[in-house]
C-alpha cells in the first residue's frame, strides 16, 4: 500500500505503540492519586508535557491536554471569550471544528464575521484587518491549510490583527502546522493554538490546546480539576505518552526540506499533465491539492484504490458533506472542486512510492477521460 492521506491521519510509530502500551499495562494507575504510583503516572503526564513543549518552543504550562483538535478548537469558541462581548472574526479557510463552532455562536446572537480567502490560499490580510475594529474579542486564522497546504504568515497577521483590536484574543488552529512550520509558538504572539496528535504518528484521541501565558480562559470541563482546573476529567495517561513519544520520533526523522522537495516533484509531474495545483501560497510541504481535470476526483480515489494507492479528496472529516467550502472560498467552480484530490506526505512517505502513485494516478485519470477504464 503507498499511503498519501497523511493530513486525515498517520500511521502510528511504533515508538507511540510502546509508549501507550507501557502506560497501560505498568503505568496504569491514577495520575491524580496520591500514593507513588500515581505519583509516578503525574510526572509522566509532565515529562510528557515538558517533552512537547519544548519541541515547539512553548512552557509546558501552556499546554493543556485535551482530547482532539476538534475539542481544543470548540473550547476557544465557548469559553475563550467567557466575559468579552463583541464581534468575533474567523477566516473563510478554516477546518469545520472552527467554523462551525463560529457558526453556533453566531446562531447565538454573536457578530461573526468572515474574512474572505484568496485564490492563493492565504487569507486576505487587508479584508481580515478590515473587519476587526475595536470591539473585536476573538479573531481565529487557521495555520496551514487542511485542503491545500498553503501557509498562513500568523505572527505577522497576529501582530497586524492586535495593532487594530487591542482586546482581541488570536487563535489559530495548528493541526496541519504543528512541528512542521520551524516557528516556535511563543514567537508567533497567539493566545491559542490547537494541535492534534493523530497527525503526527501518535493515535486518535489525544490534541491539546495551547493557551499562552497569562491569558484567562474558562475551564473547558469542571469536576475533580485535572490539568490545572482548566480540563477535568482523568487525564489519558496511554495516549499522552504516546503523544510525546511521537512528537519525538517526528522531530528524529523528519526532514521538511526532503518532503518538501517530494511535493514539488509530484506538483511538476501534474502540471505536465495538463492538471492545476491548488493553492500557490508558501506550502508546508505536506500537502498538494490537484485539480485534475475532466474527472470526478471520487471515481478516481476509488481506481486508484485498487491498486493499493491511498488519496484524499479534501479534509476526511467534510467527507458526508456536499462540495467543498474552502476550495469554493478560493474561487474554484463546482466542476474544479469536484476533480480535486489531496495527497498528503508524512515524514515516511519514499520518494519512489509517491513518484510511482502519482504515476498511476496520472494514467488512470487519462483512462478515466477516455473512458477506457473498466
Ligand atoms: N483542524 C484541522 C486543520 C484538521 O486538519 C483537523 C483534522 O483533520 C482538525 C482540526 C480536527 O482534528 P481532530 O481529529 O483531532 O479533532
Amino acid at each position: 500500500m503507498i499511503y498519501l492521506d497523511n493530513a486525515a491521519t498517520t500511521k502510528v510509530f511504533e515508538t507511540a505503540i510502546d509508549a501507550a502500551n507501557t502506560a497501560m499495562r505498568e503505568e496504569y494507575f491514577n495520575p491524580n492519586a496520591t500514593y507513588k504510583y500515581g505519583v509516578a503516572a503525574k510526572k509522566n503526564i509532565e515529562l510528557a508535557r515538558r517533552t512537547i513543549a519544548d519541541a515547539v518552543g512553548a512552557k509546558p504550562e501552556e499546554l493543556v491536554f485535551t482530547s482532539c483538535a476538534t475539542e481544543s478548537n470548540n473550547w476557544v469558541f465557548a469559553r475563550g471569550i467567557k466575559n468579552a462581548k463583541g464581534n468575533v472574526v474567523i477566516s473563510a479557510g478554516e477546518h469545520s471544528s472552527v467554523y462551525e463552532a463560529a457558526t453556533s455562536l453566531k446562531n447565538r446572537g454573536v457578530d461573526v464575521r468572515i474574512a474572505p480567502f484568496t485564490s492563493s490560499g492565504t487569507v486576505d490580510e487587508n479584508a481580515l484587518y478590515g473587519l476587526v475594529d475595536a470591539d473585536t474579542c476573538l479573531v481565529s486564522v487557521i495555520h496551514v491549510s487542511n485542503e491545500t497546504g498553503v501557509i498562513n504568515p500568523i505572527k505577522r497577521i497576529c501582530k497586524g490583527v492586535k495593532a487594530r483590536a487591542p482586546r482581541a484574543l488570536f487563535h489559530s488552529d495548528g493541526v496541519q502546522a504543528f512541528l512542521k512550520c520551524a516557528e516556535p509558538l511563543d514567537g508567533l504572539g497567539v493566545d491559542f493554538y490547537s494541535a492534534s496528535a493523530h497527525k503526527l504518528g501518535a493515535p486518535k484521541g489525544i490534541g491539546l490546546l495551547y493557551i499562552k501565558q497569562g491569558v484567562n480562559v474558562a475551564p473547558f470541563m469542571c469536576g475533580g480539576g485535572q490539568e490545572n482546573g482548566l480540563r477535568s476529567g482523568t487525564q489519558n495517561t496511554p495516549y499522552i505518552a504516546a503523544y510525546a513519544a511521537a512528537v519525538s520520533q517526528f522531530k528524529r526523522d523528519s526532514d521538511s526540506a526532503e518532503i518538501a522537495a517530494i511535493r514539488a516533484e509530484l506538483a511538476e509531474m501534474f502540471v505536465k499533465r495538463g492538471c492545476k495545483i491548488v493553492g500557490d501560497g508558501e506550502n508546508s510541504g505536506y500537502i498538494l491539492c490537484v485539480c485534475v481535470p475532466g474527472v470526478k476526483a471520487e471515481i478516481l480515489q476509488n481506481l486508484v484504490h485498487e491498486h493499493g494507492i491511498i488519496i484524499g479528496k479534501g479534509a476526511a472529516c467534510a467527507g458526508a458533506k456536499r462540495g467543498n467550502r474552502v476550495l469554493a472560498a478560493m474561487g474554484l467552480s463546482p466542476k474544479e472542486i469536484e476533480g480535486c484530490i489531496r495527497i498528503s506526505l508524512f515524514c515516511d512517505t519514499a520518494r519512489a512510492d509517491a513518484i510511482a502513485a502519482a504515476q498511476i494516478i496520472s494514467e488512470t485519470a487519462d483512462k478515466l477521460r477516455s473512458g477506457n477504464v473498466g
